[in-house]
């Protein structure tokens, strides 16, 4: 199956009370244990990849030709989004010529006018193309390729003006932050999401930062119009700490076990185990 928009497979999250999982990938072995594990636990997937990453692998066009290579060569059936991350508004452009399946275009450091005037814009593009488009209001807290952000909560009016423009799905802040949670962190603001949900119609929310949020909280906020949750710096934990474990177990040293094949291979399963427990958290499993 090619690439697709992720405007069908959210209405759908939305509708029946579940979430998909926005992965974002970094190489190879990220992309392969996405996709193989949304095909078998037959599950719809975003693969999320911010411009750094973007720009880590190569290029967008490296990026497409990947995952489109991956879709035919491992007979992946279920719906799967190639989605640009935090996207700006050149990035926007970038990403579409090359070939991803949706976008998102984060205005949320303009004022509010300027995010209205170029998401308008690209509201009309990406429809135009059959793509989808998410849009940002308040910015995520913590940091994403070094743009930190604050961890506003989203003016419920500004998210209106923003989701009736006609984005496919909006990501508004409600104390949620990329990267590990501190200590500290005193949860979703979940009266602010039932605000922006009871404005916003029926428009599939977005939640970023989904490491680390108690599975309740998940819960909460997928009865409250989440539709999309972005996991990524939990993939990357998994990852590390799988790798570790090999190499300080010695196994590099043993026998051909340097062979990156070997080396990589306990991280790779670990990103399958990550996705998994999230896929089967959101409620995505055998949703394809
Ligand atoms: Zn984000």
């Amino acid at each position: 199956m090619s690439l697709v928009s992720a405007k069908e497979m959210l209405n759908k999250a939305r509708d029946g009370k579940y979430a998909v999982g926005q992965f974002n990938i970094n190489n190879l072995e990220w992309t392969k244990a996405i996709l193989l594990t949304a095909q078998e636990n037959n599950s719809p997937v975003i693969l999320g990849v911010s411009e750094g990453a973007g720009k880590y692998m190569g290029g967008y066009k490296t990026v497409v030709g990947m995952v489109n290579g991956l879709l035919e060569d491992l007979k992946i059936t279920v719906p799967v989004a190639l989605h640009l991350d935090h996207g700006s508004y050149e990035g926007a452009y970038k990403a579409m010529e090359a070939g991803f399946s949706s976008i998102m275009f984060d205005g949320s450091h303009y004022a509010i006018d300027e995010n209205i005037a170029k998401t308008t814009e690209l509201v009309k593009v990406t429809s135009e193309k059959g793509l989808s488009l998410e849009a940002e209001v308040g910015s995520i807290g913590g940091e994403e390729d070094g743009v930190v952000g604050a961890g506003e909560i989203a003016d419920p009016n500004e998210c209106k003006q923003i989701s009736d423009l006609g984005v496919t799905m909006l990501a508004a802040g409600i104390g949620n932050i990329h990267g590990k949670y501190p200590a500290n962190w005193k949860g979703l603001a979940f009266d602010a999401l039932s605000q922006i949900n009871d404005v916003t119609g029926d428009v599939p929310l977005v939640l970023h930062g989904g490491t680390g949020i108690p599975a309740e909280m998940i819960k909460k906020a997928i009865s409250l119009g989440v539709a999309k949750i972005n996991v990524n710096t939990e993939c990357q934990l998994s990852f590390a700490e799988a790798t570790r474990k090999y190499i300080e177990s010695g196994k590099d040293l043993q026998g051909k076990g340097f062979d990156p094949r070997k080396l990589l291979g306990p991280g790779f399963e670990a990103i399958k185990a990550t996705v998994k427990e999230k896929m089967e958290l959101f409620g995505s499993v055998n949703q394809a």
